[in-house]
């Protein structure tokens, strides 16, 4: 299936000059949305994940269907303020300034496998800095999946050395 096909690009969203991929286009087809899920699910079948984190709020988009289909749980990372129990943080840069996002201290056990799931791999960022919470709780980070990669901004080779799953890429 062609993704892309599914994707609706915005122009000057959020700001001018950012062609905004849209994937809610392709979540209302429930035929596409299934699709994408179980493609990424498939990667990640024979890894023996135990768990998947996702970063809000599209990572849940992808993440909770991944772990519905593996049969394992999801655990969500989010920005500052909105977990309710004991946290762990980091610190991560965006284009301006900072943000920090959050994982619940006991949401995963040393040496556990986990899946990483977002929507897009843009710079990478927001993956390093969910990778460093996952690892610093212990985690084994067995794979990342992405609906969407933009390869002209290299968050490929920013996340080296993993295991990284792309369903489309635009360049
Ligand atoms: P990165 O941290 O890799 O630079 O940026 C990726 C994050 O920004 C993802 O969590 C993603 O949700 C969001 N993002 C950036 N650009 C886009 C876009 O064009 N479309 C969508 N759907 N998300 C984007």
């Amino acid at each position: 299936m062609d993704f892309k096909e599914f994707i609706t690009i915005v122009p000057d969203f959020p700001k001018e000059g950012i062609r905004f991929k849209d994937i809610t286009t392709l979540m209302q087809n429930g035929e596409a949305y299934k699709k994408a899920i179980d493609e990424m699910a498939a990667f990640a079948k024979d890894k023996e994940i135990d768990v998947v984190v996702g970063p809000e709020a599209r990572g849940f988009v992808v993440g909770c269907p991944i772990s519905y289909a593996l049969e394992i749980g999801f655990v969500p990372v989010r920005k500052a303020g909105k977990l309710p129990r004991e946290v762990i943080k980091v610190e991560y840069g965006l284009e301006y300034g900072k943000d920090t996002l959050t994982i619940h201290k006991d949401s995963i056990k040393p040496g556990q496998r986990v899946l990483i799931a977002d929507d897009l791999l843009a710079t990478g960022g927001t993956i390093e800095a969910t990778i460093k919470m996952v690892e610093e709780l212990g985690g084994i980070v067995a794979g990342i999946v992405f609906m969407i990669e933009l390869t002209y901004l290299d968050g490929r080779e920013r996340l080296g050395k993993y295991d990284v799953f792309t369903l489309t890429q635009y360049s």
